[in-house]
C-alpha cells in the first residue's frame, strides 16, 4: 500500500498514504495513516498476536502450495488457504470494529 494516493472523505483532497504502526500493548498493532491536508485518521488494519500468527500460517500454506505438483492437492490446498484467509479476515474485521468503537 506504499505510494498509494487516495481521496480524503473528510476534506475531499488527494493525499499520499504513509502507513504508520502504533503498538497498543497486549500485542495489538494498529496500522493507520493520516490525511496530509486535514490530518483525518484512517485505520488501515489492526492485528493482534493471534491474527499475526494466522497470517504467518497463511504464508506457510502458500509456500506449501508452491511445492505441490498434483492438481487435486493444489485444489485442496487452495481451499484450505481460502478458509484460513476468511478466518483471518473475520478476526481482523472484528479487531478493527472494536478499535473504531473506542
Ligand atoms: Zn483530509
Amino acid at each position: 500500500m506504499n505510494n498509494n494516493i487516495v481521496l480524503c472523505d473528510e476534506c475531499g483532497k488527494e493525499f499520499l498514504i504513509v502507513p504508520k504502526v502504533k503498538q497498543h500493548g497486549n500485542g495489538i498493532e494498529e496500522t493507520y495513516f493520516n490525511c496530509g491536508h486535514c490530518d483525518h485518521k484512517y485505520i488501515a488494519y489492526v492485528t493482534d498476536a493471534g491474527a499475526r500468527k494466522q497470517r504467518e500460517t497463511v504464508r506457510k500454506m502458500y509456500k506449501r502450495l508452491e511445492g505441490l505438483t498434483s492438481v487435486d492437492q493444489s485444489r485442496s490446498q487452495l481451499a484450505k488457504i481460502k478458509m484460513a484467509k476468511a478466518g483471518l479476515g473475520k478476526r481482523m474485521d472484528r479487531l478493527k470494529a472494536e478499535f473504531n468503537g473506542e
